[in-house]
């Protein structure tokens, strides 16, 4: 909670990068002495949390990730979840949008990949990318086609409003929006650029695009401002998160995703009366089909301890 108060933006406030947050912020954390045991809480609590979501299943997280180039969203992704279980995540990349996309309203398809009740989704971008890339180069929104009253008139405003309400549309059903921006300096992302360049195992990574975008850094920098500045709200504020070194920005994000979670508390589910009786019915059965000389229930010394707590992880 500490560490990642001053990192959330505040509703209502407005933003100016890059002046208002500073990139290689760490907080007075130590890279050695911090780091590592920091993630690693970040992480088992994370687990934790994300079985009980699982089991209680009423909720929904989907954490947003946005970043520039280089900004370091895949090893984010990689180094924060490795501690869940695999089938309660589900990383979506939203790309470039298909032809069959662009017949669409813009939202439908993130709409179409959230996350169901029980499940953590990440958007490795999402449509916030809606008034970042589709803004600074305006062609987007030409290819979107839509109809001139409505790509006229305050299109950005209006967009930020329709995103707000559809965020508090899902947050009032249950799913609760975890929105992270990872923030680099320019200098940071092109040492970074560097390193895709000098490292042939890196090659993959670089695409000449990105030394292109490089170009609109400043565009960028407005249109992250702005929509920080309309699009940060009580029911899905945004955080700023320092990326320029990476260990702290993982302990960042994994702080801002436990503490939703800590927010929703799930619990594992308690059995009624009825079902502990239905339950025991069925064990007298099964003990009863115990072959001779063996013991009715060979498991029941463990299970009698972990009987009275709820909270014991189901094997
Ligand atoms: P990457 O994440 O590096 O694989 O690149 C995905 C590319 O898709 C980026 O250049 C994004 O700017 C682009 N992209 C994602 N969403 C949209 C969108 N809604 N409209 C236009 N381009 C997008
Ligand atoms: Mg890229």
């Amino acid at each position: 909670m500490r560490l990642i108060e001053p990192l959330r933006v505040t509703p209502g406030s407005k933003v100016r990068l890059p002046e208002d947050h500073d990139p290689a912020f760490v907080g007075g954390l130590d890279r050695q002495q911090d780091g590592p045991a920091l993630l690693q809480e970040g992480i088992e609590l994370l687990a934790e949390y994300q079985a009980r979501l699982a089991a209680q299943d009423t909720h929904g997280v989907v954490v947003v990730l946005q970043a520039l180039d280089a900004g370091g969203k895949d090893g984010m992704i990689r180094h924060v979840m490795s501690g869940v279980n695999p089938q309660g995540v589900k990383v979506v990349s939203f790309k470039v949008p298909s032809v069959a996309e662009l017949n669409q309203d813009y939202l439908r398809r993130y709409q179409e990949r959230l996350p169901a009740r029980g499940e953590i989704g990440i958007f490795n971008r999402s449509h916030y990318e809606e008034v970042l890339v589709v803004r600074v180069h305006p062609e987007n929104l030409i290819r979107q086609r839509l109809p001139a009253e409505s790509r006229e008139h305050d299109v950005w405003k209006r967009r930020y409003e329709a995103i707000n309400d559809w965020e508090h549309y899902l947050s009032d059903n249950g799913f609760r929006f975890v929105k992270l921006f990872l923030n680099i300096s320019k200098e940071e992302q092109r040492v970074r650029l560097l390193r895709r360049i000098d490292l042939p195992e890196h090659n993959w990574k670089f695409s000449p695009n990105d030394a292109h975008e490089r170009e609109f850094w400043d565009a960028y920098q407005d249109a992250f401002s702005e929509m920080f500045t309309h699009t940060s709200t009580e029911w899905a504020p945004w955080y700023v998160i320092p990326a320029d070194h990476k260990w702290f920005a993982r302990v960042a994000a994994a702080g801002a995703i436990v503490h939703a979670l800590a927010e929703i508390d799930p619990q594992y589910p308690v059995l009624s009366d009825d079902a502990r009786r239905d339950l025991q019915a069925v064990k007298l059965q099964l003990e009863s089909e115990a072959p001779p000389g063996t013991a009715p229930d060979p498991v029941e010394p463990e299970t009698h301890s972990a009987a009275g707590n709820p909270h014991t992880e189901p094997t």
